[in-house]
């Protein structure tokens, strides 16, 4: 009788497992479908000066609408890992990005492109000639285009991923660390990468003036950043109150919902158009 018992729960377990594996395979599919069929779509995120307000440079953010369902980057970014392809995807996304940033500088004025890079893209063949090549085709400066980067990059393959972004940075592309402060090695990662630019991740900036200790945190990360001669750039800001503390911080800049939205290339356009500033 145990011996039943213990074959049902083995049936069970697998028809759960199978059930997860058959989503993950059609997700694979599905996601390799998009690839082919252009349903990817990139948007971008104004980040601007604290100090001036004005727009000094756009996130690119991957989006993704499945039919008529959107699926968020948290949701796809990793099984597009695992399958590989992130790779030919972030590799459109720089170069679609790269081509449209050039575009806004050339029509209206200098904005900087930020760029979420992946761990098997830095590591995939090819990815400095890649970076390369997006840069000269599309006339965007390296100086123009920061790669983000976070810590759980450098967990596996830590030392060809060093490399990398060295050439990269070597050809002055400027280096960011993503969610800084989240991480069990920020102040490590800082020291192994030659970085220009920290953000502060939306969990520290969450609890300004409500939060004593986020508080607290958000200026010493501040103050450590200038200290090191790096940009500061604080993320996830939603109320006046944190924009207010993170001036009188001298935090350089500011990126979230109060700031500006996340929007599609025409919504840049238009902003671009319209003002320098939000
Ligand atoms: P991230 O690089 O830290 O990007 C910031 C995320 O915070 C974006 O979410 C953005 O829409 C969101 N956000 C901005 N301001 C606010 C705010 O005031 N409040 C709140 N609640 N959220 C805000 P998104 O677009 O869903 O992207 C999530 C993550 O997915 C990104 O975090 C990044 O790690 C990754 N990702 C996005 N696009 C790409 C991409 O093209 N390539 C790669 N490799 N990763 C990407
Ligand atoms: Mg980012
Ligand atoms: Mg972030
Ligand atoms: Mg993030």
């Amino acid at each position: 009788r145990s011996k039943e018992l213990g074959g049902r729960r083995v049936e069970v377990f697998a028809a759960h497992m199978h059930a997860d594996v058959v989503r993950r395979l059609e997700l694979a599919a599905d996601l390799q479908r998009a690839l082919i069929e252009q349903q990817f779509a990139i948007e971008y995120q104004p980040v601007v000066d604290l100090a001036t307000s004005r727009v000094t440079s756009v996130e690119a953010l991957v989006r993704w609408w499945r039919g008529s369902v959107f699926v968020p980057p948290e949701q796809f970014l990793g099984p597009a890992e695992d399958t590989g392809l992130i790779v030919p995807l972030s590799e459109w996304i720089l170069r679609e990005a790269c081509r449209e940033v050039a575009a806004w500088r050339a029509s209206s004025w200098d904005i900087g492109l930020s760029l979420n890079l992946s761990a098997r893209q830095i590591t995939a063949p090819r990815f400095v000639e890649t970076v390369e090549e997006a840069l000269a085709e599309s006339g965007l400066p390296a100086s123009a285009l920061t790669l983000e980067v976070i810590e759980e990059m450098l967990v596996e393959d830590a030392e060809e991923t060093i490399k990398r972004l060295s050439e990269l940075r070597a050809l002055g592309v400027r280096l960011a660390i993503d969610d800084f402060g989240t991480g069990y090695a920020s102040l490590a990662f800082l020291r192994q990468l030659p970085v220009d630019m920290i953000k502060i991740d939306p969990s520290f900036v969450a609890g300004l003036g409500r939060d004593d200790t986020l508080t607290l945190l958000t200026r010493t990360i501040v103050r450590l950043g200038h200290d090191l001669g790096l940009t500061v750039v604080a993320e996830g800001i939603e109320r006046p109150e944190q924009l207010e503390l993170l001036r009188k911080m001298g935090c350089t800049s500011g990126q979230g919902f109060l700031v500006a939205r996340p929007m599609a290339a025409r919504g840049v356009d238009s902003l671009m158009r319209t003002s320098l500033t939000v």
